[in-house]
């Protein structure tokens, strides 16, 4: 099954029209969102935490912000755009709950399903609810969509109150940037479950235990711990960029033949059968709500696993040994 892609012939920003989109929350995407659709004549409020960098950033950026409530509340607003940090999007959605129940016809917008795939925000039946969501960091966002090109997003409708959903989902898309790379529809349910099995088991989990692992064997085995860093941390963004801009095949093209051959003849030994049947576990975990109600529980409890595991690797020595050798890397400060 393939994915159904959307460009910009698919997509009319004039479904916008008449609509006052507020963008709660001017951090890495809001900013990217707020400006873009600025830049496509599309009517945007601003709302952050009053005083906050960001807030002060939005100023000079020629916004007016206000708080999420009192934006929410605003006249002719139809649409609030969800972009404050997925841990306390449940809580800021409680300050701007009023104006959604009110109004007749307002879009509910997030660029990452989460509290609604795991129930932390329920919206009532009178609203539409969307997704929108660029497939990368905000400041790309921004700056290649000043290019005149854009990053591509994923999009999807939970709820279709309006009829119309769809349509204003591909016209936010649209002006942001998005068509020009192209859209691809999804749904809540999809896009939380499969980002949080990227990060968990490929992107951060699999990766840095990876490269801790590796580092650790060399340390432990006499060698010197900054050749050791060389080896196991350094060269991967060497790696990972040619497999992101051409593909593994190339990659292999690129390294040596011993180096390829190494990786066909041993890396099946490190990433094993065992290996993706943990994966499967950790996908069931998702899908079930087990992963998502332990995390919202530490949350609750003042996230004392995460800061214990946080300062921990603050201290390992891969991460003193980086510290070292990377100051010796003009070209990264
Ligand atoms: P972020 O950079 O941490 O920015 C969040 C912003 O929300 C900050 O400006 C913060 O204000 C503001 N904020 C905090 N509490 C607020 C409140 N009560 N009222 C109004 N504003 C408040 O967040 P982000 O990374 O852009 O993430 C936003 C959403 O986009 C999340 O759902 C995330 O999953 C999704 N997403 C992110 C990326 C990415 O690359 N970052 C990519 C795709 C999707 P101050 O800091 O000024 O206090
Ligand atoms: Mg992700």
């Amino acid at each position: 099954m393939s994915a159904r892609m959307y460009y910009e012939n698919d997509a009319d920003i004039k479904a916008l029209e008449g609509i006052k989109i507020v963008i709660v929350g001017y951090g890495s995407q809001g900013h990217a969102h707020a400006l873009n659709l600025r830049d496509s004549g599309v009517d945007v409020i601003v709302a952050d935490v009053e005083g906050s960098d960001n807030w002060n950033q939005a100023v000079s950026d020629g916004f007016t912000p206000l708080s999420a409530k009192a934006a929410a509340a605003l006249d002719g607003v139809g649409w609030i755009q969800l972009l404050v940090p997925d841990e306390i999007q449940g809580k800021v959605y409680e300050e701007i709950r009023p104006a959604v129940e009110e109004s007749s016809s307002m879009v509910l917008g997030f660029s990452h399903g989460f509290n609604i795939r795991f129930g932390q925000i329920k919206p009532p039946s009178n609203c539409d609810v969307v997704m929108v969501a660029p497939k990368g960091p905000g400041h790309l966002v921004r700056s290649v969509y000043k290019e005149g090109n854009g990053v591509p997003m994923l999009m999807a409708v939970e709820q279709d109150s309006s009829g119309r959903a769809k349509e204003l989902a591909l016209a936010y898309a649209k002006a942001i940037g998005g068509t020009r790379a192209g859209v691809i529809e999804t749904t809540f349910s999809e896009e939380t479950e499969t980002d949080l099995f990227g990060e968990q088991v490929v992107l951060c989990g699999g990766v840095v235990e990876l490269m801790k692992k590796g580092f650790e064997t060399l340390v432990e085995a006499g060698y010197q711990p900054e050749i050791a860093y060389f080896e196991c941390l350094h060269e991967m963004k060497l790696i990972i960029d040619l497999v992101y801009a051409k593909g593994i095949s190339y990659m292999n093209y690129s390294i040596s033949n011993t180096a390829e051959y190494g990786e066909y003849s041993r890396g099946e030994r490190i990433i094993k059968d065992e290996t993706k049947e943990e994966m499967k576990k950790i996908l069931s975990e998702i899908k079930s709500g087990d992963f998502a109600r332990e995390w919202i529980s530490e949350n609750e409890n003042g996230l004392p696993e995460f800061s214990r595991k946080r300062a921990e690797m603050k201290e390992h020595l891969i991460e003193k040994t980086g510290e070292k050798l990377r100051g010796m890397m003009e070209w990264l400060r």
